[in-house]
């Protein structure tokens, strides 16, 4: 058989790998590229297979780096059948028609410029309809449901305790008289995340593809999240001020809710002061996804059931309220009293929160409190690394408000997580194929397990090609074009990473540190800094005149 990694293969988003055993083609995930806007070409790129030769696609979750692009792929001509878990097609029932609305408006927005350009316009990647569609292929199979598909192939989903409806996939192919086993980890989650399972054992795989996103962390705070978000709370209310949560629409949202209700449960002095704040969920798709999170009590861990069989529903609490119309949300901000609003987009790229900050940034009585990873390039991120201005909607805003960062929500298990999922193996991988991180994650975790646990490891590029049998992995020649674009993807998260340092250091560049007096120290930082315009200056000729 053969493994040809397409996504997420020195990235973390981009998600697809194309398994060909027995005549059959199997994609595992098929997701969106994400980020910087050299990345979101990736998904605009023809696919490198026949599409209409598909025969299936396994679905890990409903995350849109690993589910985004299968209103494309259908679109297409796919003709097969989307396995997945129950949740994670509810959850694709309401995230993938989202994406296409999201897709059409970006199109649009797009060819209006190209409009006044000259330019010839462009088709949206999907559309709303699209996506509708493309919920038809969908077969949703329960947990540890044992499916045969053609070609002598069997999988089976277990819970990845990532996000509601993750699972780690596991699939025997037999091949000439012989059972390889290969199991796909799709995201691995952290071992207290309110609401969810813990990650679920597996115990053998001849090889074992991995994700490693925090594969050089740990997560600080694990233990004490809660108090912190407490604590913040209490603060900010106090002051008279609101606390503005940017959160992932499904997902981190509906563990705050929990959360919330859980401490609004316990009858302790200490958190009274929580039965009077108004909290607010802000955001269309967050709606929705709660729902499907009422609807799916099976995935939930014990502590979680214990409030259902107690008759309480863990999502829900006196002073909750949802905001469904663009009216409510912005009569949100004209009413003084002190309360939480929880609105994506989770890095404030998009969506009301903007207009959340907008109204709160410059407050110094107000809190803006972020429970998850802010990409380089983001709002989210100039933010949370101090910026003393941002622009808004077409508005300078000054930042007046406390900035706060809870890490311990994360959806992802940290090295830790990760190795001691690995150890509880019975018998061991011949081989670790790394996916899913960015480089720096992924040489670490290779180093610690090789020296852990003597595996041996790879860190495949898009388009790298695997002969797989029972005894041993084969590298094949790259497929297609796929290698040459992604080097020129690579040097551009270079140049993305040193534009944001430089950022950083201009302005750190401050008056106190300028209007001392000419010292050592200063003369030092004068000709370092020489020395990088003049690194930039080579760079720039080489690249103008492509003389090397
Ligand atoms: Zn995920």
């Amino acid at each position: 058989m053969k493994l040809i990694f397409l996504g997420a293969a020195q990235t973390v988003t981009g998600s697809c790998f194309l398994l060909q055993a027995n005549n059959k083609n199997i994609l595992i995930d098929c997701g969106m590229f994400q980020g910087t806007s050299h990345e979101e070409n990736l998904n605009f790129e023809p696919w490198p297979f026949d599409v209409t030769s598909i025969d299936y696609l396994l679905l890990t979750h409903a995350h849109i780096d690993h589910s985004g692009k299968i209103p494309k792929l259908c679109k297409d001509g796919f003709k097969g059948k989307i396995y997945c878990t129950r949740a994670t097609a509810d959850l694709c029932a309401i995230m993938l028609p989202d994406s296409g609305y999201i897709q059409e408006s970006e199109a649009e927005w797009k060819n209006r410029k190209r409009k006044r350009a000259g330019k010839a316009l462009i088709e949206p990647l999907y559309t709303y309809q699209d996506a509708l569609k493309s919920l038809e292929f969908f077969e949703p199979i329960a947990y540890h449901e044992v499916v045969n598909l053609r070609g002598n192939i069997t999988i089976k989903f277990s819970d990845a305790g990532h996000m509601l409806g993750s699972s780690i996939l596991e699939i025997w192919v037999n091949e000439n008289n012989e059972e390889t086993k290969l199991v796909f980890t799709g995201d691995l989650g952290n071992h207290d995340i309110p609401i969810l399972k813990d990650p679920e054992r597996i115990y053998s795989a001849d090889y074992l593809i991995m994700e490693s996103t925090y594969g050089n962390r740990i997560h600080k705070e694990r233990e004490n999240k809660a108090r912190k978000l407490l604590n913040i709370i209490e603060e900010t209310i106090k002051k008279g001020g609101n606390v503005i949560i940017p959160s992932f629409a499904v997902g981190r949202t509906q563990e705050i809710i929990y959360e919330l209700f859980k401490h609004n449960e316990v009858d302790e002095d200490d958190v009274n002061f929580l039965n009077s704040v108004p909290v607010y969920v802000d955001s269309p798709l967050a709606i929705s996804a709660t729902e499907v999170f009422r609807n799916s009590l099976d995935c939930y861990d014990d502590e979680a059931r214990y409030y259902i069989k107690n008759g309480d529903n863990p999502l829900d609490f006196p002073t909750l309220a949802f905001t469904r119309t663009p009216e409510e949300s912005k009569s949100l901000n004209e009413d003084k009293e002190p309360k939480i609003i929880i609105s994506a987009s989770g890095m404030c790229e998009a969506g009301r929160i903007k207009h959340h900050l907008k109204h709160n940034l410059w407050r110094d009585d107000s809190t803006i409190l972020f429970v998850g990873y802010q990409a380089p390039g983001t709002l989210g991120r100039r933010i949370l690394y101090g910026a003393k201005k941002v622009k808004i909607l077409g508005e300078e805003i000054s930042i007046n408000a406390r900035i706060e960062n809870i890490e311990g929500y994360s959806g992802h298990a940290d090295q830790e997580g990760l190795l001691n999922w690995l150890k509880k193996f019975t018998k061991l991988p011949k081989k670790v194929f790394i996916v899913h991180g960015e480089p720096e994650a992924q040489e670490t975790l290779a180093k610690l397990l090789k020296k852990q646990l003597n595996l041996d490891t790879a860190i495949p590029e898009r388009g790298d090609n695997y002969e797989l049998t029972l005894h041993k992995a084969i590298p094949q020649k790259p497929f297609g074009e796929l290698k040459e674009n992604f080097l020129r993807l690579q040097l551009l998260a270079q140049v993305d990473a040193l534009s944001e340092e430089l950022y950083f250091l201009s302005r750190s560049l401050n008056k106190e540190v300028l209007n001392s007096k000419e010292d050592e120290e200063l003369m030092f930082i004068k000709a370092k800094i020489e020395d990088v315009y003049n690194q930039i200056e080579h760079i720039n000729k080489i690249i103008n005149n492509k003389a090397i």
